[in-house]
């Protein structure tokens, strides 16, 4: 019997749910089922301190629950310290929807899902992320308040991803700065995985600048979109991970710096908008230093969305969401000169911050 298998039949025998590796102290999980509609949700509430858990919903074929569930918790967990180290007064949740966004997603499912996030009575508010487009989100605010990412026609602030877009360039001229002593990307070479919402902005931005931009993604009719908009290169190869290159900015889903990729990655900088980009946070995080390879850390710069959504319930507008936005750059700076001057890696610099910052609400709440 493999040791992967003993470890799963334990986990589901044992500890099926509080003993899942991407168990961390959460507050609350719910799981949602509608027969009629076809939903099956899970949403993760992992820590509400700063504020209501705030996190998108993302709509995926899943290979099993597990893994749905597993991506529930990484991800809810991950928005804690996105909004801690952002400065926001809000707390991490996220919610996914089991099934495939393009064949199976109705409005009568978003419908039901938000009656579901509804029946938290504001614990959780929920937001667009993959599968999940803005006007999804003005269907779930027809039964709940407790949406964000609604369109401008509908009084929000519109679709989030142009700003993350935009957080993750300032991100990545941060690290640029930190590893060349220069920001400009003018020739860099930059491999784009993933040019979805966020990935085209970005590709955008770069190109604006004069990167020299290489796009992958499995949906084939977009990289041709893309392509031919921005005059990126579209990746031919079979193995991106090894290519030569400056920067290399994970746009699609988490977990590709992994025990496969890391060794053979040859870029100096990571920086992407995926969520949760290390598979293992601590040894991955230890193996891109070890490796002298930058990582700006995910959850710091992908803010930007967060950003956005945000003000539609504190009620601030696009120009003070742009000089949020663009104080990723500083503030990657910072954690980048923190993790150096501490000899410990950009994630931890940043998760202490964020970690201190809730720590010290809490004091006050129980003070
Ligand atoms: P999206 O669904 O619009 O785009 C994802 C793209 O990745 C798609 O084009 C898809 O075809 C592609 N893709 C999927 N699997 C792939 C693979 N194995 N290889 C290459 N391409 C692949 O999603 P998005 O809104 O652009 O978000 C991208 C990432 O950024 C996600 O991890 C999301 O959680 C994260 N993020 C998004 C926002 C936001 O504002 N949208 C905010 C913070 C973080």
């Amino acid at each position: 019997m493999s040791q992967e298998h003993t470890t799963l039949e334990k986990i589901i025998n044992q500890d099926p749910v509080f003993g899942q590796l991407s168990f961390d102290d959460h507050e609350q999980v719910v799981f949602c089922n509608d027969k009629e509609t076809g939903l099956k949700a899970i949403i993760g509430i992992h820590n509400t301190v700063l504020g209501p858990a705030l996190g998108g919903t993302r709509m995926w074929n899943y290979d099993n629950e597990w893994a749905a569930l597993n991506d529930a918790l990484r991800l809810s967990r991950g928005m804690t310290y996105k909004s801690a180290i952002t400065g926001l007064n809000l707390g991490g949740g996220k919610a996914v929807i089991i099934g495939d966004a393009k064949t199976q997603k109705t409005p009568e499912m978003m419908r039901k899902f938000g009656e579901f996030v509804h029946s938290l009575s504001g614990k959780y508010i929920t937001a667009e992320d993959v599968g999940m487009a803005t006007e999804d989100m003005d269907t779930v605010r027809e039964v709940t308040p407790y949406v964000t990412g609604i369109s401008q026609e509908k009084g929000g602030a519109g679709n989030p991803s142009p700003i993350t877009a935009y957080g993750v360039f300032m991100g990545m001229k941060a690290a640029a700065q930190f590893k060349y002593g220069n920001d400009v990307l003018e020739d860099r070479v930059v491999f784009v995985e993933g040019i979805g919402n966020v990935g085209e902005t970005l590709v955008e931005y770069l190109t604006q600048e004069g990167a020299q931009v290489h796009i992958a993604d499995i949906n084939q009719q977009r990289l041709e979109e893309v392509s031919s908009k921005y005059g990126a290169i579209i990746y031919k190869g079979a193995d991106l991970h090894a290519e030569k290159m400056d920067i290399y900015a994970p746009c699609a889903l988490g977990a590709t710096i992994n025990d496969n990729t890391i060794q053979k990655l040859q870029a100096s900088i990571v920086a992407g908008a995926a969520n949760n980009q290390l598979a293992d946070e601590h040894k991955h995080g230890m193996l891109l230093q070890q490796r002298g390879i930058v990582y700006a850390p995910d959850f710091l710069i992908n803010a930007g969305g967060i950003i956005n959504v945000y003000a539609e319930l504190e009620g601030y507008d696009r120009s003070e969401i742009m000089r949020k936005t663009e104080n990723i750059y500083t503030t990657t700076i910072e954690i980048l000169n923190k993790a150096q001057e501490s000899g410990v890696t950009t994630h931890v610099a940043a998760f202490e911050i964020a970690q201190a910052r809730i720590d010290a609400r809490r004091r006050e709440q129980q003070a």
